[in-house]
């Protein structure tokens, strides 16, 4: 018997805790999504069959541009509605990951005494099975743990980054204005997957001329989803805007349902998220069993002019057992 545990927890196992609302097995279970994906998985096969309902929204931007103050804003009023949310960060940059100045993490812990709020942070490294997988395994555990909102936070750069962004239902890219050059990497960037963007620091002055700025570029950009996404000016220091984005989000969830677009992109995120298991469980198999020594050697032979490399992974893929015909 483990002391400090309540005595039922031998019994059943973290993803049933995690239904019956335990907030302590959400952080344990999340815990092992991130160090040991192998032994998380049969809890996250458990918890599947009761996800689906919370709207997952990715909140993306520059680092600097009030994503975490607009999250800390927009919880705090999804409360007010007595909504369960969860947050996510994947942001190296965000008080939520512990990377801003102090006064940023003690408005974070205001939410920390609130048994309605789940906030977690990732690291950007040092996971096993990914980053990418382990965000996508956290939203799951907040999603089954009954969460309506769960919001998901990252600087919006990188592959690993745009890999968890596919993960939400709406994307809201944050932006501040006087962004000049900022607004090219905007459009090279993730300009294409916003649903809905926020010209945040609006107090500063400035401010309609980036969302005209942005409103041109999209009207530029084709649209193929019948949704035109709103640009929306916020302060959320002072919280002037919040509102808006919190409705706009619904309303964002609600165009998809109407127009039987949030089942393509969930069954589109699905199709990623397989791929990206599938890819990860062939890896394993080349991998394991001595396959990081065959690999080795080969590696050596391949150096030495022994051996050209497209030979080399033929040998690995047919010593891990998997049938070597396919070719590039
Ligand atoms: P993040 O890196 O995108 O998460 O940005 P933060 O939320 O950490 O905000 C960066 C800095 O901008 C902090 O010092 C915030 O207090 C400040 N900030 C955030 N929103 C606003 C705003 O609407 N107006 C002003 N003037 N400052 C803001």
């Amino acid at each position: 018997m483990r002391i400090g545990r309540p005595p039922w927890s031998d019994l059943v196992t973290l993803a049933q805790e995690v239904l019956r609302g335990s907030p302590q097995a959400v952080a344990r279970l999340i815990s092992l999504v991130e160090s040991r994906p192998a032994e998380a998985v049969p809890m996250l096969r458990e918890l599947h069959p009761h996800t689906g309902r919370g709207h997952i929204a990715g909140v993306t931007g520059p680092p600097g541009g009030g994503k975490s103050t607009l999250i800390d804003a927009l919880v705090r009023l999804a409360r007010r509605d007595g909504r369960r949310v969860g947050v996510v960060a994947v942001d190296p940059t965000s008080p939520f990951t512990g990377g801003a100045i102090l006064g940023d993490r003690v408005r974070m812990q205001d939410h920390a005494t609130d048994p309605g709020v789940f906030v977690r942070s990732m690291a950007t490294r040092g996971y096993l099975g990914g980053l990418a997988p382990a965000a996508s395994g956290a939203v799951e555990v907040l999603d089954a743990f009954g969460c309506d909102l769960i919001l998901v936070e990252t600087v919006g750069t990188g592959q690993a980054e745009v890999d968890i962004v596919r993960l939400a239902d709406t994307v809201v890219v944050v932006t501040v204005p006087h962004l000049g050059d900022g607004v090219q990497t905007l459009k090279a960037g993730v300009m294409e997957i916003g649903d809905l963007f926020v010209v945040n620091k609006a107090d500063r002055g400035d401010a309609d001329r980036t969302a005209i700025e942005i409103k041109m570029m999209l009207g530029l950009a084709p649209n193929d989803r019948g949704w035109r996404p709103p640009v929306l000016l916020a302060s959320a220091v002072d919280g002037t805007g919040v509102p808006a984005v919190l409705e706009e989000i619904a309303r964002h969830r609600a165009y998809q349902e109407a127009h039987g677009l949030l089942d393509r992109r969930r069954k589109e995120r699905r199709r990623q998220e397989i791929l990206m298991i599938a890819e990860a469980l062939v890896r394993r198999r080349l991998l394991d069993g001595g396959g990081s020594d065959a690999l080795d050697g080969l590696a050596s032979r391949v150096s030495g002019g022994e051996l050209d490399p497209y030979a080399a992974a033929e040998s690995l893929v047919r010593r891990a057992g998997l049938d070597s015909r396919t070719r590039l």
